[in-house]
């Protein structure tokens, strides 16, 4: 039986609205590597200026931001369930604040941010989350739309669905279930046991 959902944001709630291989182009990032993790490891000076232009682009998507189809159905039947429902972004706080008031996601209670602690894929991000809401792993339910979500889902226990628009998975992790899009996700949510 599970308790709780926690979302991915971009791509999962939000539609996608940064052009993730522009910004390597501008940040110079090679094709596979972290953007976060490449960017932390350069030195200071540099590594502020890349981190500048990073929060510049998540700001400027968030004013853009737009809910994903049918994402507004399915966070209403979690909240008529009663499940507990929270946000693990890599995204930066000012950007989830803006996107957040913009698509009306402002009632979401529990929301971590790259402020909050380690990234995704790093299973001790899940720490400060299980800890607020005293559950563990096995009790929660992940959506999200890449990689990283899936490692995440699969390093900690967690039940895991990908949200790709294909209706397949093309990643090298497994997940539980892929859904196309918030109606096949709502379908799949209601088949599940909830506590
Ligand atoms: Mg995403």
């Amino acid at each position: 039986m599970f308790r709780a959902i926690l979302f991915d944001l971009d791509g999962t709630l939000l539609a996608p609205a940064i052009d993730f291989k522009a910004l390597r182009n501008r940040l110079s990032i090679p094709p596979g590597e972290s953007i976060l993790d490449w960017v932390n490891a350069l030195p200071e000076e540099e590594r502020e200026c890349r981190m500048n232009t990073l929060v510049e682009v998540e700001i400027e998507a968030a004013h853009r931001a737009t809910l994903l189809q049918g994402t507004e159905q399915t966070l209403e039947w979690i909240l008529d369930h009663g499940i507990q429902v929270g946000i693990l972004t890599r995204n930066c706080q000012e950007a989830w604040e803006i996107a957040s008031r913009r698509c009306s996601l402002d009632g979401i209670k529990w929301v971590f941010t790259r402020e909050s602690g380690i990234p995704k894929p790093d299973p001790r991000c899940l720490e400060p989350i299980m800890n607020e809401w005293d559950l563990s792993a096995r009790d929660i339910v992940h959506v999200g739309d890449y990689l990283y979500d899936l490692l995440l889902a699969e390093a900690t226990g967690m039940y895991s669905i990908l949200v790709h628009p294909t209706g397949i998975n093309p990643f090298q992790v497994d997940c539980h279930f892929v859904a196309r899009d918030h109606e096949a996700l709502l379908g799949h949510l209601k088949c599940l046991e909830w506590a």
